[in-house]
């Protein structure tokens, strides 16, 4: 492992929590260079909704390649694009009755997080956005700037302008009506808040500790928006996909947010893929005015069709994972249930849930003592105070007994430690 510590910058983190050389990966466990095998519950941070090398997207990625199809060819019409299109229209967007327009921004979802900000200051010709505390939009200064976490702001080097933070649903525990202070921020022309573009939200905080904003506050949210003629931004970079039931999590709200981006699990495969949709009526880009070298990124658009294809025609696959994501949350309940001197909670949408440790430092060694015996978990929140489970979508039951024992042995084992 010598060669990572002497080549490879300071700025790698996951690696640091799994040190070992990771080779092989199947479905929900991927297996080190020893020949160990870990069930994997992080998943590429919901990168691989449908786990590690999906047989059938593979495939469809193998053909593609045997066949000298064009892999890159900027934002040309190609042959996969056309695809892509004519299947999201047609699996995604015309069932839900949504009339986005599709935007390539660049492969990662930060591309697509700033393309969102720009376009709504465009649009609307002002430049303050509401961001929420705990949000994580991603690491480029635009969306940084729209980004809660103190250490990562730090990071920048620049002051981080143009944004404006208000409190997520239940922040503040429930001592103040919702939106009490952005309303009052908006309708008091003393206030000092400059009229926003556009507000941006995730419907569940993935990195903020998976912070489930209700429907109803989703739907207040919209209203505001609504009533101050601000753009309503989703980001479903992580939520989406169907990491929370439906293909858009915002789905279980009954609201159509202006401006949705995607990334991590589009691809399908856990190739690099990002979209922003926008209303149609909001495309107001001029040709090349948002521009980049890897959009178009024909494999993604090749395994992202195959994925909507085999995933999303009915509603199975939204099925299956509310049944199992009950089946998780009881079994969450229970470790909670079982260590009353620990203070655990649980919290979640769909198959994003986390376990809630009142001490901070005792979810990072659960998540040391689950990597020993063959589990990765991570932690989030501001004080990485949570353990986050975001496990692939098509678990078998086996498997998610295999990986919940082996927390629940941690637990037990940090429990004992602790006491
Ligand atoms: C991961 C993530 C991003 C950033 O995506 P990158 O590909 O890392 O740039 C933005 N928003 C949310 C909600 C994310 O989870």
């Amino acid at each position: 492992m010598q060669v990572f510590e002497q080549v490879e910058s300071e700025v790698r983190s996951y690696c640091r929590g799994w040190p070992t050389v990771f080779t092989t990966a199947r479905g929900s466990t991927i297996t080190d260079e020893s020949g160990k095998s870990y069930i994997d519950f992080f998943a590429g941070a919901g990168t691989l909704n449908y786990g590690h090398n999906h047989p059938a997207l593979k495939k469809a990625l193998l053909d593609y390649l045997a066949e000298d199809n064009v892999i890159h060819s900027l934002d040309m019409y190609s042959d996969a694009k056309r695809k892509f299109l004519e299947t999201f229209k047609e699996v995604i967007l015309e069932p839900r009755d949504l009339d986005y327009k599709v935007q390539f921004p660049g492969p990662a979802g930060n591309n697509a997080v700033e393309a969102a900000l720009k376009l709504a200051r465009k649009y609307t010709g002002s430049e303050t956005i509401i961001s929420f505390t705990n949000g994580f939009h991603g690491m480029t200064l635009g969306a940084l700037a729209v980004t809660g976490n103190s250490m990562k702001r730090g990071g920048a080097g620049v002051p981080l302008n143009h944004g404006t933070t208000m409190p997520f649903d239940n922040y503040m525990d429930g001592q103040t009506p919702d939106f009490l202070w952005l309303r009052s921020l908006l309708e008091d022309p003393g206030s000092g808040l400059d009229k926003p573009a556009a507000v941006i939200v995730e419907t569940v905080q993935g990195e903020g500790g998976i912070n489930v904003a209700s429907s109803e506050w989703l739907r207040g949210l919209q209203d505001v928006c609504h009533e101050h003629d601000m753009l309503f931004i989703v980001d479903d970079i992580q939520m989406g996909c169907g990491r929370t039931g439906p293909f858009f999590s915002f789905e279980r709200a009954g609201i159509k947010p202006d401006i949705v981006t995607l990334s991590k699990s589009l691809s399908g495969l856990g190739l690099p893929f990002a979209v922003t949709l926008m209303r149609e009526h909001l495309d107001v880009w001029d040709p090349g005015e948002h521009n980049g070298t890897f959009r178009g990124y024909a494999p993604a658009f090749v395994t992202a069709t195959a994925a909507l294809d085999l995933f999303w025609r009915d509603d199975q696959f939204t099925k299956a994972v509310e049944i199992k994501a009950e089946w998780l949350d009881g079994e969450l309940r229970k470790i909670v249930e079982a260590h009353p001197e620990l203070g655990l909670s649980t919290r979640g949408q769909g198959l994003a849930r986390g376990l809630v440790f009142e001490e901070p430092e005792l979810a990072g060694q659960t998540c040391r003592e689950c990597f020993e015996n063959g589990l990765l978990m991570e932690t989030s929140g501001a004080e990485d105070e949570v353990v986050k489970f975001l496990p692939p979508l098509n678990t078998s039951y086996e498997e998610f007994e295999q990986g919940v024992a082996i927390l629940r042995d941690a637990v037990k084992t940090i429990a004992k430690e602790h006491a």
